[in-house]
């Protein structure tokens, strides 16, 4: 049964939300794991996620809290995800990344920069009794092709699944990662590759998914038994609604199948943390998305899913959406 953390998280109004409809938020904080949230209507809600970070929360903090077991446990051959989820503008690639992977100030660095400081850490107190190898890979999920962010040449990298190594992409490149300093700069690579194929496409970066893969193969002193641990990180695409007049063409497939492949996702969980006795049908192939994170989501695994949303009232009806999607990936 799948391990999974909900945590929600607050930015602080930007200047825009603070100039364009002044310094109304919608919430009201009572502690670190609840708030009353106020939508359109004035209607109330209360939410409760095993912790919720406000504007005022550091990145440390995020990461500590929802990322630091799931490396501990990578490092020990167990699969993990890091989800950022959120509207566009909601503070996901500041949560995952900071404002930028390589040359940030230390306390803004996001998720993805301390989770390289945290794995080879961890390694570092093992290296008596294993041998440890670090491989990274980065690809994006746009209109359900998968591209290797590494090598933009290769635009269709299919997913295939091994008995022994699980869910695979198949020809995706597999940087070999030494130290903490060369992970930064492929990961930088990668995420520069991201902008260049956006402006190719004519796409935002805000309508694909992208994903980032640690695997950490452990391989203990004195036997011949090799574990695995596979990390995965997903800075998902915006969850917002679009308007229901206007969207056409592109921009509505691209919104159909950012759609599909969240609810493909929120089905997923909601399927795993059901865990009743029986057997039930996970419905990983309902998206790439899904079938990527097969293994790292199923099985005996840990997930962490980081809500992010807009304090400000004008977002509130998306900020509720996203609320209400970490609220069923926790409870059903
Ligand atoms: P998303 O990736 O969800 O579209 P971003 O992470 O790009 O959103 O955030 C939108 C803007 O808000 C950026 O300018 C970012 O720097 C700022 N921001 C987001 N979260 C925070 C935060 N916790 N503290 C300060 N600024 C933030
Ligand atoms: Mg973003």
């Amino acid at each position: 049964m799948p391990n999974i953390t909900v945590c929600a998280r607050f930015r602080p109004l930007s200047s825009k939300e603070k100039r364009d409809h002044g310094d109304t938020v919608c919430i009201r904080r009572i502690d670190t794991e609840t708030f009353l949230f106020k939508d359109e209507k004035e209607e109330d809600f209360t939410f409760s996620f095993d912790r919720v970070f406000y504007e005022e929360s550091k990145q440390a903090e995020v990461y500590e809290f929802l990322a630091l077991p799931i490396v501990r446990d990578a490092v020990n051959a167990i699969n993990g995800t890091i989800i950022t989820y959120g509207q566009t503008g909601a503070g996901k690639t500041y949560s995952m990344e900071g404002p930028g992977v390589l040359e940030c100030d230390e306390k803004k660095k996001g998720i993805l920069p301390r989770v390289v400081d945290g794995i080879f850490e961890h390694i570092k107190s093992f290296d008596k009794i294993a041998n440890y190898s670090i491989k990274l890979s980065m690809v994006e999920i746009y209109m359900e092709k998968v591209r290797d962010l590494l090598d933009l040449s290769k635009d269709h990298i299919q997913i295939k699944e091994s008995k022994v190594q699980g869910i695979l992409l198949s020809g995706a490149t597999e940087i070999s990662i030494l130290d903490p300093a060369q992970a930064l700069e492929s990961l930088s690579t990668g995420i520069a590759n991201r902008a260049v194929g956006e402006t190719q496409m004519n796409m935002a970066s805000s309508r694909s998914h992208s994903v980032y893969i640690f695997t950490v193969q452990q391989e203990l002193i004195g036997e011949k038994r090799v574990n695995a641990g596979k990390l995965v990180l997903v800075d998902l695409a915006g969850s917002e609604k679009m308007e229901k007049t206007g969207a056409e063409g592109r921009v509505l497939e691209e919104a159909k199948m950012i759609n599909k492949s969240l609810s493909a996702l929120g089905n997923v969980i909601n399927a795993l943390t059901c865990g009743s006795g029986r057997a039930n049908h996970i419905p990983y192939r309902d998206s790439k998305l899904t079938r990527i994170l097969q293994d790292a989501l199923g099985g005996n695994s840990r997930t962490a899913l980081l809500c992010c949303c807009s304090p400000s009232s004008s977002n509130a009806s998306e900020s509720l959406s996203t609320l209400r999607f970490g609220g069923r990936a926790k409870h059903i």
